[in-house]
């Protein structure tokens, strides 16, 4: 018999009850060490008393009104991802998969009116931009797509790293590139600054579109409030969600002018996206991750914990193969199943999470403690010396 939740998730048994920082604790009473973070999603940590504080405060007075009226908590937090980005409009989503839509939409609609329209997007192998219809399309791959019926046309997918074939395939007819700067459930593959900052070359010689899915590398998780600023570019159009809520449903699409421009009245929409809860506590996690001290915390901590994971591969050299990745946005390339290392770490109270290319992704709280990183690094080593 089907269970009553649809089986489209492996789960593990544990069942968490209360959040606390980086720590979760199970019905049982056990306390987790949260290197997953709900996948990059509770960036500032469990129950962080300003995120709580924001979200009480908010749900005393207004929850929802839809987007047919002025939502003065949307304005303030547009006007704040405006100041802080390359951006000069938003528009709320619910994840990052309603982000996508709207992102290939408006690339879309931005060709749509011109003498020589163009509808063809290109992505990469291995990248994850949801499960959606565009979702899939845009990644393209067999485990995602198959059974799912003809695909959404116009997309084009190139092999990660493929110089060539990116010079060959981006000319002008091509819409948009839709690219994430570092992928998550790909395997932590960061592409590398001088590749971001060709591909942008490339795509201002050929007049294409340039959308950075940040969904899971954006909002601090870096270094930088979004991947991007390393190589020093901007794209056109950026995606953006999970940590932008601190665990809260919420994305955002951002655009320059000029990339908007052809969005009027009636060419996207969203009932709940951005409606007031959403954006009062992603306000509040905008000004936690711009103040002064955040982000060059953020740089340390990703230092001091890279340097602890070189160790233990170091260590355990039979287990890892290396480290991977940038920022709090780390992977342990595995020799075993990954999938085998993350319930070894379960068995240490330690929650990490799988991704392709059999890597084991750490994407903590933002906000954890060096004493939170110590105990990672010693649930890790022993999750490791268990195999
Ligand atoms: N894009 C990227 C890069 C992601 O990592 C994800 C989710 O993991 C998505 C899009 C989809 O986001 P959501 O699950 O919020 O719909």
């Amino acid at each position: 018999m089907i269970p009553s939740i649809l089986p489209t998730y492996n789960r593990a048994p544990m069942a968490f009850t209360h959040g606390d920082g980086a720590w979760l604790t199970a019905q049982d009473g056990a306390r987790y060490l949260d290197f997953g973070a709900g996948i990059a999603v509770n960036a500032l940590g469990h129950a962080h008393p300003a995120l709580v504080a924001a979200l009480t405060e908010q749900a005393s007075k207004l929850w929802h009104v839809s987007n047919l009226y002025q939502v003065p908590q949307q304005q303030r937090l547009a006007d704040l991802l405006v100041d802080h980005t390359f951006a000069d409009t938003v528009f709320f989503t619910n994840s990052g998969t309603e982000s996508c839509e709207l992102a290939v939409k408006m690339a879309r609609k931005y060709w749509s009116g011109r003498d020589t329209p163009r509808t063809q997007i290109v992505a990469f192998e291995g990248s994850f931009h949801g499960r959606s219809s565009a979702g899939i399309a845009a990644a393209g791959s067999e485990k995602m797509t198959k059974g799912f019926g003809p695909l959404l046309p116009g997309f084009t997918h190139l092999r990660w790293g493929d110089h060539d074939a990116l010079h060959a395939t981006l000319d002008d007819s091509v819409a948009a590139v839709l690219v994430e700067p570092v992928q998550g459930e790909g395997g932590i593959r960061p592409m590398p600054d001088h590749c971001l900052r060709g591909l942008r070359d490339l795509c201002d010689r050929h007049g294409i579109l340039l959308i950075l899915d940040e969904v899971q590398c954006g909002m601090g998780r870096t270094g930088k409030l979004f991947a991007h600023e390393w190589p020093g570019i901007t794209p056109d159009i950026m995606m953006v969600a999970k940590g932008i809520g601190g665990g809260f449903p919420l994305g955002a699409v951002l655009a320059t002018e000029d990339a908007a421009a052809a969005m009027i009245a009636g060419s996207h929409g969203s009932t709940y996206g951005g409606n007031p809860l959403a954006c009062a506590v992603g306000t509040k996690v905008m000004e936690v991750m711009t103040a002064p001290d955040f982000l060059p915390e953020v740089n340390r901590k990703a230092a001091r914990l890279r340097q602890g994971l070189e160790s233990l591969v170091a260590d355990h050299p039979d287990i890892f193969d290396h480290v991977r990745g940038t920022g709090l946005m780390l992977g342990l390339k595995c020799r075993i199943p990954a999938a085998d290392f993350v319930q070894a770490g379960y068995a240490q109270h330690l929650l990490t999470v799988p991704a392709a290319d059999n890597v084991v992704r750490l994407l903590p709280p933002l906000t954890l403690t060096d004493d939170d990183m110590d105990a990672g690094l010693e649930r890790l080593d022993a999750a490791a010396a268990s195999r």
